[in-house]
């Protein structure tokens, strides 16, 4: 086990006002070196993390990140190969050791952006308007481009092979299964995976490791209620969509309070309702669209089950028809971290950052398709703390105003990279 050097030497932050802030000692042992390496790149971290930040692009179309991702892995030397195009805008960098044949590890980073304006005042804003890394994407290539490097530079020690896979279309969920598909997971197969996604529930400096499901898994639901249109002012000659949809939107909440196990966590929300043409005229139809949330299998269907019965019984006891489908555009398996290499990882931020800016995460409820990745080989998924309210970086993801501490990249790194060093050694 690695134990933390006394002198408590203090790392910079890598924060825009250049202020150096005592976050951590770097933890000594066989990796201690990887955290002292990550510092040096501090600034290059910056750099390409601003780049990528201004230029953001949406799910299926990060056209120009992909070139930008694999300029900057030829710009690496010729122990890089790299492959484009993969499974629409996905790119895969490829390093074999030098020291002999062994196992594969893959980082897996995804790349899009948000349809989002941002709304910070910084230098390195969004140039491209209605598009923002609004939820710290850009660190995720940040930090794998340079954990590239960083294994490219120690390649002559290692057996085996790093893959280094960059994902478009998570806000989508569309990225990973098309990559699968055209075979990032073989070739030679990955032996197990690796990511992380920055995080604005905790602080930098802490990392969030935890063994199990930690994202949700999602499922997409339409309702369409079917009554019988008229004049407003003649309800009675109806059969009003509108009423009939409110009632199992209320019904529906009896699901995860009355139905799921209390220690089980769901979520059943419907977050769209579209109905009606007038003030004064009742429609034949009212639409209900929603999210399912759920850690297992056995909620997972539980949930889907008791969603039909609820909006088809509500709305035969209101003389209306519920049709209930399941869209799987937006349908993903939870993430779920295999146990031995969680121990593992927690065993590589303790040699690299130390054990102490390790923390037990709370599960969250959104979804990621890093799933799908993680059921093809064991790996971990980790929470990488990106706020610092002092400097206003506390906007949840997903909003105008998010931003992270880029002292989360070196972090990122040490981790990344001491995972493919400590594996292929
Ligand atoms: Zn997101
Ligand atoms: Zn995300």
């Amino acid at each position: 086990m690695a134990k933390k050097s006394k002198d408590k030497s203090a790392r910079h932050n890598g924060s825009s006002d250049g202020s150096a802030v005592e976050l951590m000692a770097i933890a000594e042992g066989p990796l201690g070196n990887v955290m002292r390496e990550a510092e040096a790149m501090n600034e290059e971290l910056i750099e390409l993390r601003r780049q990528f930040h201004m230029h953001p692009e949406l799910s299926q179309q990060e056209t120009q990140t992909a070139k930008m991702i694999a300029s900057y892995l030829h710009g690496l030397g010729p122990g890089v190969e790299v492959q484009e195009g993969i499974g629409g805008t996905g790119v895969m960098g490829i390093i074999k050791g030098g020291a002999g044949d062994g196992k594969t590890i893959m980082v897996r980073a995804d790349i899009d952006g948000l349809p989002i304006n941002e709304a910070n005042d910084v230098p390195y804003r969004s140039v491209n308007q209605g598009a923002m890394h609004a939820c710290g994407h850009d660190t995720h290539i940040t930090v794998a481009l340079a954990t590239a490097k960083l294994i490219n530079q120690h390649r002559h020690e290692l057996r085996g092979t790093a893959k280094f896979c960059f994902q478009p279309a998570e806000e989508r969920s569309g990225g990973a299964a098309p990559m699968i598909k055209e075979g990032v997971m073989t070739k030679p197969t990955v032996d197990r995976v690796i990511g992380f996604h920055v995080w604005g529930d905790l602080s930098v400096g802490q990392v969030g490791i935890r063994s199990g499901p930690v994202m949700a898994g999602v499922e997409e639901f339409v309702i369409t209620v079917k009554g019988r249109g008229g004049h407003g002012a003649h309800p009675d000659q109806t059969v009003d969509p509108i009423v009939t949809a409110a009632h199992i939107v209320t019904a529906l909440q009896s699901i995860v309070a009355r139905n799921v196990d209390p220690v089980d966590t769901a979520i059943v929300t419907v977050g769209k309702i579209e109905a009606g043409t007038a003030f004064n005229i009742i429609p034949d139809e009212c639409k209900l669209t929603g999210t399912l949330r759920f850690f297992s299998e056995d909620v997972h269907k539980l949930i889907v089950k008791r969603v039909k019965e609820v909006a088809k019984g509500v709305a035969k006891a209101m003389g209306a028809d519920a049709d209930v489908q399941l869209t799987h555009e937006l349908t993903m398996i939870p993430v779920d971290n295999d146990p031995e290499v969680t121990e593992w990882m927690k065993g590589i931020a303790a040699q690299t950052i130390g054990a102490d800016h390790v923390v037990y995460p709370n599960q969250t409820l959104g979804g990621d398709d890093m799933a799908l990745f993680l059921k093809e080989a064991p790996g971990c998924y980790l929470f990488i703390g990106g706020r610092n309210a002092k400097k206003g970086f506390d906007a949840p993801h997903h909003n105008a105003h998010f931003n992270v501490d880029e002292g989360c990249l070196p972090i990122g790194l040490a981790l990344m990279a001491g995972g493919v060093l400590d594996f292929l050694r």
